[in-house]
C-alpha cells in the first residue's frame, strides 16, 4: 500500500490486510538477560543455544506462512562479570545475530554512564524503546515502533519502571526523568490510533508483574498498567523486571511453575501479560491469529533453553536436560567466544595478595564478625569518606584463600553473580 503525501487523516490510513484471511503471528520474547550471553557453569542457557531455538521457530512459522516478532523486556546489563567488563557488547552482538526486533529499556541499562548506554544503542540493530524517559525535556528513546507483518500493522511501545529513578546509579541519572508509564502509555496509544491506526498494540515493558497488581514497595507494574488503559486498547504486554515466569493458576494467583510445565499467561482487562523469567532461561512463544481485526492467542509456552534438573543415578545426583539438548548455533558461538575469553582473562588478573585466609564462609559470617567483613566495611568507609561503615553479612558471599587475589575472587565475594560462577540450583 502507499499513502499519498498529504493524506494524514485516519480514513486515509487504509488497512493492508485482506478481509476473511487468517494471519499467523508469533510473538517471541525474553527479558532480564543480565549479561548471560554465554552458557552457565552447568551448560544451561546462553545465546548460542537461544539462537538455534529461535531460528528453528522462525523457520517453522515462516514455512507455514506466518510471521515472527521477537521482543525483549530489557535489563540486558549487569550480572555476569565477563559481560559487565565489556559493557555488555557480547550481549548486544548476540541479540543482533538472533534478530531481536525491539527492546524495552530496563533500569539496569542505567548502571553505566549515559555515554555507555548511547554506545550500546549504537551497537544494537534494533531500537531501544521507552515512552516515559526524558532528558532535557525530550524523550531519550523512541516511544514506539511500528512493524508491518504481511500488511498487519503492529505497534510496540516501550515503558520503563519509575523505580529506576530510585534504584539507578544517581551519578548517571540525576538529569533523567522517569514519568508515570501508565499515563504515558495512554497518551502514546491515543497518538498511535490517531496517526497510524495500528491493527495490534503491544507494550514491551520493564515494570514488573505483580499478581493482582499488589506491587508492595515497588512502582506499579504490568497488571495496573493493563487495568488503567481502556479495555481493548492494549493487546499484549511483554514484560520484565520482576524476573518471574508469569504463569497463572486460578484468578490472580501464580502457578507453581517448573521448567517444561504448561504456562497460562495473565490476562488483565483484556490484555495478555507475559514474562519469561530471567537470564534467557526460557524463550516465551505466543502463537496468535489475526483475522478481520481480531487478534487471538491460540497457544503459549515458555520453552526452556537447555535447562537441567537433578536426578539420582546409582545413588549420585546428576544434572540432565529437561528437554532435548539444543545445539549451540556455531556462528553465534564463534562470534561470542572471543568476548568470553577476553572477559575470563580480565577476571583472572591478580589485583592483590593476602597472607592469611579472608573468611567469608556463610556459616561463619552470618553469625560472627570476620576479617573479610571488616576489610570490606573499612574499604567502603574510606571510599565514602564516612565516619563509620557497616557491612551486612549477606554481601559477604565467599572466602578468599591465602595467596594471590584475582578480580574474580573479589566479584565472587561481593557480587550477586556468585550463583552464576558456581552454576545455579533451582
Ligand atoms: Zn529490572
Amino acid at each position: 500500500m502507499s499513502v499519498s503525501a498529504g493524506c494524514f487523516s485516519q480514513a486515509a490510513i487504509a488497512q493492508d490486510w485482506q478481509q476473511d484471511k487468517t494471519y499467523n503471528i508469533t510473538i517471541l520474547h525474553t527479558n532480564d538477560n543480565h549479561g548471560n550471553f554465554w552458557q552457565n557453569g552447568n551448560g544451561e542457557i546462553g545465546m548460542p543455544a537461544r539462537a538455534t531455538l529461535i531460528k528453528q521457530i522462525r523457520e517453522d512459522v515462516e514455512k507455514a506462512g506466518g510471521s515472527v516478532l521477537l521482543l525483549s523486556g530489557g535489563d540486558i546489563n549487569t550480572g555476569v562479570p565477563e559481560s559487565d567488563l565489556q559493557d555488555a557488547e557480547p550481549d548486544f552482538l548476540g541479540m543482533n545475530m538472533i534478530g531481536y526486533d525491539a527492546m524495552a529499556v530496563g533500569n539496569h541499562e542505567f548502571d553505566n554512564p549515559l555515554d555507555v548506554l548511547a554506545k550500546q544503542a549504537g551497537w544494537a540493530k534494533f531500537p531501544f524503546l521507552a515512552a516515559n524517559i526524558y532528558k532535557d525535556g525530550k524523550r531519550m528513546f523512541e516511544p514506539y515502533k511500528i512493524f508491518d507483518k504481511q500488511g498487519v500493522k503492529i505497534a510496540v511501545i516501550g515503558l520503563t519502571t519509575e523505580d529506576t529513578a530510585k534504584i539507578g546509579n544517581p551519578e548517571y541519572i540525576s538529569a533523567v526523568t522517569f514519568t508515570d508509564p501508565k499515563v504515558e502509555a495512554k497518551k502514546v496509544i491515543e497518538e498511535l490510533k490517531r496517526d497510524h491506526n495500528p491493527d495490534i498494540i503491544i507494550a514491551a515493558t520493564h515494570m514488573g508483574h505483580y499478581a493482582d497488581g499488589k506491587h508492595g514497595s515497588n512502582a506499579p507494574g504490568d497488571v495496573l498498567l493493563a487495568r488503567y488503559l481502556n479495555k481493548g486498547d492494549l493487546d499484549m504486554i511483554v514484560g520484565g523486571h520482576s524476573q518471574e515466569p508469569v504463569c497463572m493458576e486460578g484468578v490472580n494467583q501464580y502457578a507453581d511453575f517448573k521448567p517444561g510445565d504448561t504456562c497460562k499467561p495473565d490476562v488483565q482487562n483484556g490484555t495478555t501479560i507475559v514474562q519469561a523469567h530471567e537470564w534467557g532461561k526460557y524463550v516465551g512463544r505466543a502463537d496468535y491469529t489475526f483475522k478481520n481485526g481480531e487478534f487471538t492467542l491460540k497457544s503459549y509456552e515458555l520453552i526452556p533453553v537447555n535447562l537441567k534438573k537433578k536426578v539420582e543415578v546409582d545413588g549420585k545426583k546428576v544434572r540432565v536436560f529437561i528437554q532435548d539438548e539444543i545445539v549451540q548455533d556455531p556462528d553465534v558461538l564463534k562470534a561470542l567466544k572471543p568476548f568470553k575469553e577476553k572477559g575470563q582473562a580480565a577476571l583472572d588478573i591478580v589485583i592483590g595478595h593476602t597472607n592469611g585466609e579472608l573468611v567469608g564462609e556463610r556459616s561463619i559470617v552470618r553469625n560472627n564478625q570476620t576479617n573479610l567483613g571488616h576489610m570490606i566495611a573499612e574499604a567502603h568507609r574510606e571510599r565514602a569518606k564516612a565516619d563509620f561503615a557497616v557491612m551486612n553479612s549477606g554481601g559477604v558471599r565467599a572466602s578468599i584463600p591465602a595467596g594471590d587475589v584475582s578480580y574474580k575472587d573479589v566479584l565472587t565475594v561481593q557480587h550477586s553473580v556468585t550463583s552464576y560462577l558456581r552454576g545455579y540450583d533451582r
